[in-house]
């Protein structure tokens, strides 16, 4: 019988649910179990594909060309597992399932009501996903927080199969605990109502996982304990972290993974000798130490609402350059750059001069699109590395057919779709969906395989780390250090020399690189070094590394696919080149 953990929020959103969700499941899976994550969102939208990510945060891509909430990421990242459309669901596609269901008479004349048969059909998913992916433990986070309206319903879910299998079945309350400043104390009655809230929806948590600035003291678990009738050794400490992998290890200190299998009545199955824990344990070990620092900027269009909502727009590409800046022995220091000020005051590009390392992330419409093509011209003339994810690479190739090929006023025909010189344009299929206002699912999304050309940056990143489409990097300090030194690490591994080299990474975009302009922008230096489609489409591009040390992009998003302890060969490069350019420098 397969077991299932449900994670929901107390007292305030963000409290950290999905950092949570995914520890949990990683300290199982240390344990010897085999998990799998589900993200429930309140939302009506059916996927997150036409949410703006400056209010939801960043939209994540799954393999399957799902489009989803950002809570996926991180239990990609920590599990090191390829999640796929059975691992989320929303308010919008239950219901959407649901209707479907009725409208084919599934319910044979009975009358089909919001309960039972909502929270049954959540069931349904969630037992859906424990059979398609074999889990023993399913670890379902509720998004939202425990007294809202909105997801009323997910916690009757978990009511209904609680009834059911008392044994199998565990909540845990992911909750926050204020602290007004000096002399005073954590506080613990926001999440004494927040039990009480979820007394009243018939459910109590057996765990409390109590989110704060500090860790949480024993007199304060006592009283938890006492007024909310939850069993004080299941009260765990979950203080902020800077860096969330430590998470886990926090968890496994207070033991949370032996007292939840205690719970199911299960036993700790044998480790692996070489165990994920060990290197998961080392490398955070590695991390506290590190000294030097890299640079990065990252040139955007930004809302004034601040660095919070910023950071969660482009939460894969920061993790991207974390891991990889890790992986080479360097603590990252990551800073944001509002491309609109280059438009105002081109004196202000002076500033990407203080950067090792530039990176032009994936957006859409055409706010700042000048700023960011400013900003390139200033990189590939002054030789600082530049990374271009989707619409950075897009601009790229603006960038260079304007300024290098003499293509003037060249442009992407999502922000002038007269242009004379249309360098980046829509595919033809995508054009008829666009003009029916089918906007859900007209982009090309989701893994689709790449083909490398030899003797480039790509093949050379990509072959060194050994990543495959079958087979992700292997990482570990001894690497690590052997890539930074320059020395090749081929000889560390086993030979591993394709003849030819295909990669599959995620995608997320209508436009691509425009077949008609291939020729130009290739006689002029340009190098396609990944394709796809028989040279058709345009996956990655860049400068020889004898013009500039690091002027590449990418169609799709290389940073879906980093994980904690396997950086994307990509970033892993431009974070080395970054580092190597920082040196001449000084
Ligand atoms: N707006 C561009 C496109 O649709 C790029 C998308 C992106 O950066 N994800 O092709």
């Amino acid at each position: 019988m397969p077991k299932y953990i449900f994670v929901c929020g107390g007292v305030m959103s963000g409290v950290g649910k999905g950092i949570a969700t995914a520890s949990i499941a990683k300290i199982l899976s240390w344990h010897g179990y085999k998990v799998t994550c589900l993200k429930i969102d309140p939302y009506v939208n059916v996927d997150a594909g036409t949410m703006n990510p400056l209010e939801h945060g960043e939209v994540f891509v799954l393999k399957d060309g799902t489009e989803c909430d950002q809570d996926m990421g991180h239990y990609e990242r920590f599990l090191n597992q390829e999640l796929t459309k059975v691992n989320y669901m929303t308010t919008g596609s239950i219901y959407l399932s649901l209707i479907q269901k009725e409208r084919s008479l599934f319910f044979d004349g009975k009358c089909v009501e919001v309960v039972p048969h909502v929270p049954l059909e959540v069931i349904g998913k969630i037992n859906q996903a424990q059979k398609l992916t074999q889990a023993e433990i399913v670890i379902t986070e509720i998004g939202g927080t425990v007294g809202e309206y909105q997801n009323l319903l997910f916690l009757e879910a978990v009511r209904i199969l609680k009834l059911k299998n008392p044994k199998d079945v565990l909540l845990v309350l992911v909750s926050y605990l204020p602290y007004q400043g000096e002399g005073m104390e954590l506080k613990t009655k926001p999440t004494q109502y927040s039990i009480r809230t979820l007394n009243s929806a018939g459910l109590q948590p057996d765990f409390v996982l109590a989110r704060a600035q500090f860790p949480l003291d024993e007199k304060r678990k006592e009283k938890i304990s006492f007024n909310c009738g939850v069993l004080k050794e299941n009260i765990i400490s979950a203080p902020d972290e800077h860096v969330v992998y430590k998470i886990p290890l926090n968890f496994e200190k207070e033991k949370l993974g032996i007292k939840i299998l205690n719970n199911f009545g299960l036993k700790p199955k044998k480790a692996p000798p070489d165990s994920d824990y060990k290197k998961w344990k080392n490398q955070i070990e590695n991390i506290n130490q590190l000294k030097k620092q890299v640079n990065i900027g990252i040139v955007g269009k930004y809302f004034k609402t601040g660095d919070f909502v910023l950071a969660d727009a482009y939460i894969s590409v920061i993790e991207a350059i974390k891991h990889a800046s890790w992986f080479l022995g360097y603590r990252p220091k990551i800073v944001w750059l509002n491309s609109e000020e280059y438009e105002k005051d081109k004196i202000k590009l002076e500033e990407l001069k203080n950067y090792d390392g530039i990176i032009i992330p994936g957006g859409f419409g055409s706010r700042g699109i000048e700023g960011k093509i400013l900003a390139i011209k200033y990189c590939r003339e002054n030789k600082i590395p530049l990374f271009g994810l989707c619409y950075g690479l897009q601009l790229m190739i603006v960038e260079f057919a304007r300024n290098v090929c003499g293509l003037k006023n060249a442009q992407t025909t999502e922000v002038n779709p007269r242009t004379k010189y249309p360098v980046i344009d829509i595919l033809k299929e995508q054009k008829k969906l666009l003009e029916e206002k089918l906007y859900g699912g007209t982009m090309r999304l989701g893994d689709w395989e790449c083909e490398i050309k030899r003797g480039t940056i790509a093949w050379r990143a990509y072959v060194e780390l050994r990543r495959t489409d079958t087979e992700l990097s292997r990482t570990d300090t001894e690497l690590g250090r052997r890539y930074q030194k320059n020395i090749s690490v081929s000889s560390a591994l086993s030979q591993f020399v394709p003849r030819v080299l295909k990669v599959v990474e995620r995608h997320r975009h209508r436009y691509e690189v425009n077949p008609k302009y291939h020729k130009i922008l290739q006689k002029k230096g340009f190098v396609f070094s990944g394709t796809s489609q028989k040279d058709l489409l345009v996956e990655i591009g860049e400068l020889p590394q004898n013009i500039h040390p690091f002027f590449l992009g990418t169609q799709f998003h290389p940073e879906l696919k980093s994980r904690f302890l396997h950086p994307h060969p990509l970033f892993v490069e431009f974070i080395k080149q970054s580092i190597i350019s920082k040196n001449e420098y000084l």
